[in-house]
């Protein structure tokens, strides 16, 4: 059988994707393989192509063990021999899985790393034929990463336990060049062939908000998307708690995940949201590497990341069905506070030195700024994105909130003497200088008993801005100190007058603000047509997503292991009539067309039926 022989039949697909095929192409001649490529860019096929067209049976490590069991049941689905071995096995299903191994029944085996030196699996090894070792979310090996493992370390001895070295394949979705680097160090990959597809991913809007009031604007963004799966992710497990409480008293069918759950409650929600029960998930950074729910539409930051490889992997979740997501992230002063401490105080990595922390900190540091500067950048934010990552692209997306917003210039001279004389004033009374807290507070016309104790509402300037929120108070005196006005003196951590503030005060100087005005958040309709190739019914697709629900209740599996929304967005497009015009659909493989055929023909006809 040919390569696209395997794509068609198995999986349904009629061409192969950008890189696919420089990667299969490469392992079946026996390299090894490198596939850099988005999340939802396609890597899977990459090697589970080649894992049927070669003698013997295919290693899959992959450190999720959730994720297994669903890979497993959606290869199944098509009719591939696939199972896991993971700790979730109790020990009489891990023996019957192993006997089925040595009988040659599978043609993939996923595994998670630290399984690869339990006693009897490397026995149980050293009997096959392994033509192959893939290692998914290669970036796992890397301790400059996201998400180090250090039993990842342990794969390349593994490897060298085998009686005959397999081809090795690695895959990430992680850009950076320094982890590149230590993939192909740290798994001996030999001349492997390397594929780094763009990271562009056209079908995801990108918004970034600065709200004052983030839970107001959460809940009435997510009222705004009812019916649709979406992911928001916040900083601390205290936040999850609270927003997902707060959601589910609208009767918004919430669920939540961090890792102060008991594993019992993480799988049950994680099942919920897997299978829709509760389409949205709340939850900490812990959920959801390599989360394969291919209909979520939205991914809602509450909280800025500490990285913009995290950002974009978290937010990558979104729309891998290519079908146009939103990728939002509500940005607060406070964000940034929450981020440095996480990096001072999280991450304790045992086994790191003192020195490799150090080093981790300060590159930390750096990621961080670049995180931030994305939130208060006010020019394309696909194009910082991908920028960062390397990658050339236009001045303009079209197709996130700076691109569809005005930036204006605001003239902010006037509050900006208040700002500088109430900050001078307040030094004239007391002799000395005070925080940004403080001057805030007595601009404000605060009554807190700081403020009266001393005396500090006797100030001409006291109240001079009542109206401003204290949101609004942090933004101006951060273009204060931006246009080197003011500056934070970091002993005492207090605010001081530069000679630049003369400037201002005395000379006439004009201080202007950038303020952006977004003209629409939603999703522009270049994005919507990424996949239309015709007009869709809305009514039908509804239909045809009962039918797919039916059906994965009946088997017991997450809906998009039966069909992916990309999948029935086409036949409600094309209106197939009979089983060969079904299997045309893009998604649908021979063993899918001969399930599900009958029971999406007929849907297709009633609603074609209610149209007449
Ligand atoms: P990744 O592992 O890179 O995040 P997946 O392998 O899960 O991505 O693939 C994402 C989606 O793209 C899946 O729904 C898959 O069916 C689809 N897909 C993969 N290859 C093709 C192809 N050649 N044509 C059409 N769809 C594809």
């Amino acid at each position: 059988m040919s390569k696209e022989m395997v794509l068609q039949r198995y999986f349904g697909h009629e061409t192969f994707r950008p890189g696919q095929e420089t990667l299969i192409d490469g392992i079946l001649a026996g390299r090894d393989a490198m596939g850099i490529m988005p999340t939802g860019g396609g890597k899977s096929l990459c090697y589970q192509i080649p894992a049927l067209l070669m003698p013997g049976v295919t290693l899959v490590i992959s450190p999720l063990i959730s994720l297994m069991k669903d890979q497993v049941a959606a290869l199944n689905g098509v009719g591939i021999p696939a199972a896991f071995l993971n700790s979730s096995l109790d020990e009489e299903a891990f023996r019957t899985v192993c006997r089925q191994i040595r009988q040659g029944m599978h043609k993939l085996i996923y595994v998670a790393p630290e399984r690869l030196f339990q006693e009897g699996f490397l026995a149980l090894v050293r009997g096959l034929t392994i033509p192959l070792v893939a290692v998914d979310e290669a970036h796992c090996i890397s301790q400059w990463g996201q998400d180090f493992r250090p039993s990842y370390l342990k794969i390349t001895e593994f490897v060298d336990q085998l009686p005959q070295r397999p081809v090795v394949a690695a895959f990430t979705a992680t850009a950076t060049r320094a982890v590149q680097q230590d993939i192909r160090q740290r798994l001996a990959l030999r001349d492997p062939v390397t594929v780094v597809t763009g990271f562009d991913r056209p079908n995801l809007y990108f918004g970034v908000y600065r709200p004052e009031q983030k839970r107001s604007l959460l809940l009435s963004l997510v009222e705004e998307r009812r019916g649709k799966s979406g992911i928001i992710y916040c900083s601390t497990r205290a936040r999850v708690e609270g927003v997902c409480d707060q959601l589910c008293r609208r009767g918004i069918p919430a669920t939540r995940y961090h890792a102060g759950l008991e594993e019992e409650e993480r799988r049950r929600n994680q099942d919920d949201f897997q299978f829709d029960r509760k389409p949205i998930m709340v939850a900490t950074n812990a959920f959801g590497m390599g989360i394969d729910k291919s209909n979520v539409s939205y991914v809602i930051h509450y909280n800025m990341p500490k990285s913009l490889e995290a950002y974009y992997q978290e937010a990558g979740r979104a729309g891998r069905d290519g079908e146009p997501a939103e990728c939002l992230l509500l940005f607060g002063p406070g964000d940034v506070e929450t981020a440095r401490y996480f990096i001072q105080n999280g991450g304790e990595n045992e086994e790191l030195t003192e020195e490799e922390r150090a080093q981790v900190q300060a590159q930390d540091t750096r990621r961080l700024e670049a995180m931030v500067g994305y939130c208060r950048t006010t020019g394309c934010l696909r194009a910082y994105l991908l920028d960062y990552f390397g990658q050339g692209h236009p001045d303009r997306c079209d197709n996130c909130s700076n691109c569809r917003s005005q930036v204006i210039q605001t003239d902010i001279t006037r509050q900006a003497q208040m700002i500088l004389s109430c900050v001078k004033r307040i030094r004239d009374k007391l002799g000395y200088y005070v925080g940004s807290g403080l001057v805030s507070a007595v601009l404000r016309g605060s009554r807190a008993q700081r403020v009266l104790d001393l005396g500090l509402d006797s100030l001409s300037t006291y109240g001079l801005l009542k109206g401003t929120s204290e949101n609004g108070m942090r933004r101006y005196l951060e273009v204060l100190r931006e246009k080197g006005c003011l500056y934070t003196e970091p002993e005492h951590n207090t605010l001081r007058l530069t000679p630049q503030a003369g400037e201002v005060l005395f000379r006439g100087a004009k201080v202007t603000m950038t303020v952006v005005r977004a003209l629409d958040t939603a999703p522009s309709s270049a994005a919507k047509e990424t996949r239309a190739d015709g007009p869709m019914d809305s009514g039908l697709m509804e239909a045809l997503k009962a039918t797919r629900l039916r059906l994965a209740r009946l088997e017991g599996v997450p809906v998009y292991v039966i069909f992916s929304n990309a999948t029935l967005a086409d036949m409600a497009r094309r209106m197939p009539q009979s089983r060969e015009e079904f299997l045309s659909i893009s998604g649908v493989g021979e063993k899918k067309a001969k399930k599900y055929a009958a029971a999406f023909l007929e849907t297709l006809r009633q609603g074609a039926e209610e149209e007449e």
